[in-house]
């Protein structure tokens, strides 16, 4: 066998990881800040911090509306990874260090000159601008300090910053802030907006009534209460609305631990200090997503089916949700701590309610005041107005008739209460108006399953769904829109995989090649989705329930120049509806590598350092995503 003669690192690298995970971490001073280092820095983002689809991997380091900034690599070691991409981290370097541990570095402008001509041949070679490489270790060696690229706004970001993580060796992001950089000051503790109970059985009641109910509260310095008696019974969930502020910005970052104590003892702690990228998305489970999506995010203090995270510890087998017997008195204190050991706390006590204490008396709004909504498992069927208690409400539900006493008799309305797992309700009666409910099927979530209806298919994976759906599906002439639609459930259940649907359009597609399936926004926005025809289907993937139609793009793309000469040439390259899919630009020929910022619509050139000045023929081909290409041609 022949020594690698890199097998002594890796021996080294054993022992370190072994010493400095034993320690708890690397301690402070291993890592130097990467940006402005010795110099007071701002965040504009945490680790913890809730964002719409994901929780944040690291840190956002403001670099004040500049770019061009020199990078640092946190410590020695070498770079394992470099990616060029005008989406998602954009220009992007991971260095992996001797203690295991890799740093990211993101939204970068450009790479320091080693880096830049090691991605410019390897793009040459690949004829492509998005390239991701995976250097060996003994390619790219960087020592601590020294300057490997420039901070930028490229790929998905909102403005010129740094992205910072830390990962540990199976890729699991570290929060960077608990390894004590001197760059960063945090005296101000976590600030608590607002509670929300929400009730989780169908048995549950608020001060008598159903559904999700916000608190706000008040603050003497950082101890917060809820100045309100609140009765509950049946099966109760907390949420909570805080966030934490570093000093000198505004900006709203995460708490990354909240400890809930009941009576003093321990009922739920989330502490967000390490997570995979392949659980990042069950923040729409951590959270209460169908709130975030016209609201701020709460995070849920209690699991919701298909929640794998693993921030949790419970101090029992309740899984967060809140019981309370009859006359029984609850203390709960909770305890918000950011990063630098910052404190608020936050107090309130709840009263469980007598059983027999049927109905709620005062006007109430749920947050769930549609006619007829559904709230997890249970269906709210609210009244105009109030109704007497031997007034009922009718529920047809596969043939069958039955009637529904109100649950809750209020001022202003009645609530009338479903349990959907004893069956999906066709129609409802109440008020003397029946409303069709449009519940299609019970989709179980861990079982392959095919739903059909007339020219709809879906095809459910084993890990589509995160919990039990209760489908509805729909499909109508939208006047407004003037287009034909088809409605597949609701946008506020989260989809946990992929959903396969094959869609038959009720009459005939003359130009399919150029028609394709468009998710329809609130506003009537169309964004492109694809799909395949197969005959007179087409099939298609789904992230998200909401409301899809076809639409036909035969309009090319437009490409502007903006600059042309011996050195560099600039386009602004656009597509109106189903938008770019391709761009490659040749001079005589030959390849030339094209940046491309889609925030800009912008591409411009970058020839190789030794190449001859550019001249001759330049062809530019953009092309859409459906299939619409332009060409662009003069001489340089
Ligand atoms: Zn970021």
């Amino acid at each position: 066998m022949k020594l690698n003669k890199f097998t002594p690192l890796f021996l080294i690298l054993i022992l370190l990881r072994f010493s400095a995970f034993s320690q708890g971490i690397t301690g402070k001073g291993y890592y130097q800040f990467p940006i402005n280092p010795g110099q007071i820095n701002y965040l504009s983002g945490n680790m913890s911090e809730l964002r719409p689809n994901h929780f944040h991997a690291g840190l956002d380091i403001k670099t004040g509306g500049r770019q061009g900034l020199p990078i640092y690599a946190a410590a020695d070691g070498y770079v394992s990874r470099i990616k060029a991409s005008a989406w998602g981290y954009g220009n992007v370097v991971y260095i992996t260090h001797l203690n295991g541990t890799t740093t990211v570095y993101a939204h970068l402008q450009s790479f320091n000159k080693e880096l830049s001509q090691y991605m410019k041949s390897g793009q040459y070679a690949a004829k492509s601008f998005e390239l991701e490489l995976f250097p060996k270790p003994n390619e790219l060696k960087v020592s601590k300090g020294d300057v490997i690229a420039y901070s930028g706004n490229s790929g998905s970001s909102g403005g010129p910053h740094l992205h910072f993580e830390i990962r540990d060796s199976r890729q699991h992001v570290l929060d960077p802030l608990v390894y004590g950089f001197d760059e960063i000051k945090d005296r101000t503790a976590p600030n608590v907006e607002k509670i929300a109970l929400i009730t989780l059985s169908p048995d549950a009641r608020i001060n008598g009534n159903f559904g999700r109910f916000e608190y706000p509260v008040s603050r003497v310095g950082n101890t917060y209460s809820i100045p309100r008696n609140i009765s509950v019974k049946g099966q109760i969930g907390l949420e909570i609305l805080a966030y934490d502020r570093l000093d000198g910005a505004a900006n709203k970052n995460g708490v990354p631990y909240i400890e809930v104590l009941r009576d003093s003892a321990l009922f739920i702690r989330t502490h967000i200090n390490s997570f995979s990228f392949a659980d990042t998305r069950m923040l729409l489970l951590h959270t209460n997503y169908p709130v975030s999506l016209s609201g701020p995010r709460y995070t849920r203090m209690y699991l919701m089916n298909g929640n794998g995270l693993p921030f949790y510890t419970f101090g029992g087998n309740h899984k967060g949700v809140i019981e309370l017997a009859e006359d029984e008195t609850s203390r709960f204190d909770i305890e918000f701590h950011d990063a630098y050991k910052n404190k608020s706390s936050l107090s309130f006590t709840l009263k469980g309610e007598k059983a027999d204490t049927l109905l709620g008396t005062t006007n109430y709004s749920s947050g769930y005041d549609g006619r007829i909504s559904l709230l997890e498992k249970t269906l709210v069927i609210n009244s105009k107005s109030s109704r007497k208690i031997t007034d009922s409400a009718t529920v047809y539900s596969n043939g069958l008739i039955i009637k529904l006493a109100p649950a809750i008799v209020g001022t202003n309305k009645s609530t009338y209460l479903w349990d959907m797992r004893k069956g999906l309700p066709d129609s409802v009666k109440v008020d003397d108006q029946i409303e069709v409910l449009h519940f299609k099927a019970t989709i179980p979530s861990t079982e392959i399953y095919q739903f059909n209806e007339r020219n709809l298919t879906l095809n459910f994976r084993k890990n589509t769904l995160y919990d039990t759906l209760y489908l509805k599906t729909q499909q109508a002439f939208n006047e407004y829109n003037r287009q034909e639609e088809f409605t597949i459930h609701e946008e506020s259940v989260p989809l946990n995989g992929n959903l396969e649907v094959i869609y038959t359009p009720l009459e005939r597609i003359e130009n399919q090649n150029k028609t394709h399936v468009y998710k329809i926004g609130s506003n009537g926005s169309k964004s492109f989705i694809g799909g395949t025809w197969v005959g007179d289907k087409i099939k298609f993937q789904i992230r998200n329930f909401g409301t899809f139609a076809l639409a036909q793009d035969t309009i090319p793309p437009t490409i502007r120049p903006i600059m042309l000469n011996s050195t560099q040439v600039r386009f602004v390259i656009k597509d109106e509806l189903s938008g770019l899919s391709s761009y490659e630009v040749k001079v005589n020929g030959e390849w030339l590598l094209m940046h491309y910022d889609y925030k800009q619509s912008l591409i411009w050139s970058d020839k190789k350092d030794d190449s001859p000045p550019l001249k001759g023929d330049l062809v530019l081909k953009v092309v859409d995503n459906a299939g619409n290409e332009k060409i662009y041609q003069t001489k340089l």
